[in-house]
């Protein structure tokens, strides 16, 4: 198609912040890490490589995920305690952008749409964004899994993150693979490092940045139960849903605060009425 004679002009008008944040309660940093003076770990938990495990987080508590052993990406899923509330990676990435890191939060799908959890500290928040564009922890990329390595690939591959996740949530609470399944979502993607190409807008990875040691910390906004997925990818340098990449193990440590922070009140749900107009 021919440019119209006004394209330069019209590429030129400003870029506006869809969600500006100014008006959202921003989270009160320095008393959420006072709290953690004199924790105690309450609970340890390891994603095998290829598999996904789930944990408990009571609300007022934090946990890290932790690089052991070797770079690792992890498929991130949290849902409040009875699995009512789900992360909502896509509103996510609308309010704080394409990667998250310490003081955005995590939240929840409708109709509640408040904070689940809030991130409190982040070891790789000095990566910034790379030359490529690229950028750690991101809220852009879903969740491997199997349907789409079907429809590129062929063949049935059984551990991408969808089905760790799958796997893991059904066990854990006693669900069967479909009910399971149906409560799987779009994941934070923890430690891996990815962006779009400037020329094409395709969805990129490139090897993380993290090392052992390195770890993201959350504070759970309210009860949580949480799936971590070792992604196939290892550190998602080549490539992904296969079983040819070095993979890690992924650790999830929670701990308990002598007590909440300073102020401190869960969230309450969202202030929409949900009538519609009606
Ligand atoms: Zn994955």
């Amino acid at each position: 198609m021919c440019e119209p004679k006004d394209a330069a002009e019209r590429r030129a008008r400003p870029a506006v912040i869809c969600y500006p944040t100014e008006t959202l309660p921003h989270p009160d940093l320095a008393g959420y890490r006072a709290a953690r003076a004199g924790w105690k770990r309450v609970a340890s938990h390891v994603a095998d490589p290829r598999e996904a495990a789930c944990f408990e987080v009571p609300a007022g508590h934090f946990f890290r995920i932790v690089s052991v052993e070797g770079p690792q990406v992890g498929d991130l899923n949290i849902w409040s305690a009875d699995l009512s509330e789900r992360f909502y990676s896509g509103k996510t990435r609308a309010l704080h952008g394409t990667h998250l890191s310490t003081g955005d939060r995590l939240w929840s799908s409708f109709p509640t749409l408040r904070p689940l959890a809030t991130i409190t500290e982040d070891t790789l928040d000095w990566y910034g964004i790379d030359a490529d564009g690229g950028s750690v922890h991101d809220v852009i990329g879903t969740r491997c899994d199997p349907y789409t390595h079907n429809l590129l690939s062929g063949g049935q591959y059984h551990h991408c993150c969808h089905s760790n996740l799958t796997r893991a949530l059904a066990q854990a609470r006693g669900l069967s693979l479909s009910e399971a399944e149906a409560l799987v979502h779009d994941v934070l993607n923890v430690f891996m490092c990815t962006g779009f190409t400037r020329d094409t807008g395709q969805y990129f990875m490139k090897a993380s940045p993290v090392r052992p040691g390195d770890y993201l910390e959350f504070f759970a906004e309210t009860d949580l139960f949480g799936a971590l997925s070792a992604c196939p990818g290892g550190d998602c340098g080549a490539e992904h849903s296969s079983d040819t990449a070095a993979c890690y193990p992924l650790q999830i440590d929670i701990y308990r605060p002598d007590a909440p922070p300073a102020g401190w009140v869960s969230p309450t749900l969202n202030g929409y009425d949900r009538s519609h107009g009606v």
